[in-house]
């Protein structure tokens, strides 16, 4: 028997569940290339740290771009690395099941299932993110009742009732994480004539900024280049700010979620009123976001335990289902997809 794996191919992290174990890889997915030799140079955390700061001859990228390969090669070259670390020494091919997306196009999933066969693949399973979501928060996704999950990563967040195993509807929005680092660095350039990083707006974010407003203010610091000068500068930024700056981005999500409720069918609506909506994905740790879609819709909003892994743990717990992945769990995985 090989080893299986689940793969969460996120656009800011790459989670590796093997059967059995349980998640064994968390890693940024970058990758930092030598451009000369077109050699991978490091993956993972190292390439982060590579992010902004490489010569001329290196190249730190993230492949994956709103949860579909933007450079192929890069992204096929870091799934093997991946799946490689995973198995260890082993004979047999891992049987692989990939999350994506669940508004990705046959283009899209061809070019994941292909990329996953090329790293070294036996057969690659998908299941869209949204279910892996639901199962990896512990809900029992296979009741006639509906949920609803939102999952709010690095690219976009996804929304997504749920009932029956399947994805009743759904909508993708490329505004998440990512979106609201780079509205901070540009509010920072705006307001100090001081340019930051994208890693230190992302700090910035993570330590004072919210999606609801703090009782308090709370203040940082941080370093950037003054665009004037050219020189490094120190600046101070509070949390009124930030919030202000993060508004929008928020309330464009908890419009896309207003926005499936009112295609949502009312007897799904009922059920979703009753149990409430599951928030999973890094973004959703957001300070007071829950409490913005909470007011948004009228409905009880919570938080997944450990959210950013759920994806993973949804992914990897649907390879217990693997043998039997037959036309009676096309609802789980939509696809098979194996070279013939
Ligand atoms: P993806 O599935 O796209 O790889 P993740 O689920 O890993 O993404 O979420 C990544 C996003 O979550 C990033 O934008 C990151 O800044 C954000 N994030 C992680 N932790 C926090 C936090 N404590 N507060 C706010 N945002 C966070
Ligand atoms: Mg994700």
């Amino acid at each position: 028997m090989g080893i299986d794996i689940g793969i969460d191919l996120g656009t800011s992290t790459v989670l590796v569940y093997v059967k059995g174990k349980g998640v064994v890889i968390e890693e940024p997915s970058v990758v930092a290339i030598d451009r000369n030799t077109n050699k991978i140079l490091k993956v993972g955390k190292e390439a982060q740290m590579m992010l902004g700061r490489t010569p001329g001859n290196i190249m730190a990228v993230h492949p994956m771009q709103n949860g579909v390969i933007s450079q192929y090669d890069l992204t096929m070259r870091m799934l093997r690395y991946f799946i490689k670390r995973a198995t260890g020494i082993s004979f047999f091919k891992p049987s692989v099941i990939l999350s994506v997306p669940s508004g990705i196009t046959e283009v899209e999933e061809r070019a994941i299932c292909d990329a996953a066969i090329q790293a070294g693949a036996k057969k690659v399973y998908l299941i869209e993110k949204p279910l892996a979501a639901a199962i990896g928060a512990g809900l029992d996704i296979a009741k006639p009742i509906g949920n609803m999950v939102i999952d709010i990563g690095g690219g976009t967040t996804d929304i997504a009732v749920i009932s029956l195993g399947g994805i009743v509807i759904s909508d993708s929005v490329k505004v998440a994480g990512n979106k609201i680092d780079q509205d901070i660095t540009k509010y920072i350039r705006r307001k100090h004539n001081v340019l930051i990083g994208e890693k230190t707006a992302e700090e910035l974010k993570i330590k004072i900024g919210s999606a609801w407003p703090f009782d308090e203010v709370y203040v940082a610091e941080v370093k950037g280049r003054c665009l004037l000068e050219g020189l490094p500068k120190m600046i101070s930024v509070n949390s009124a700010e930030l919030f202000e700056v993060i508004e929008k981005s928020a309330s464009a999500i908890a419009d896309a979620v207003c926005h499936v409720m009112e295609r949502t069918p009312p007897e799904l609506i009922a059920d979703i009123s009753t149990n409430g909506i599951i928030m999973t994905g890094g973004g959703s740790l957001l300070y007071g976001i829950d409490r913005l879609i909470e007011h948004a819709t009228g409905i009880k909003t919570y938080i997944a335990e450990s959210p950013a892994g759920c994806v993973a743990v949804g992914t990897g717990r649907s390879l217990e289902n693997l043998e039997v992945l037959t036309e009676g769990v096309i609802n789980i995985s939509r696809r098979k997809y194996a070279r013939l």
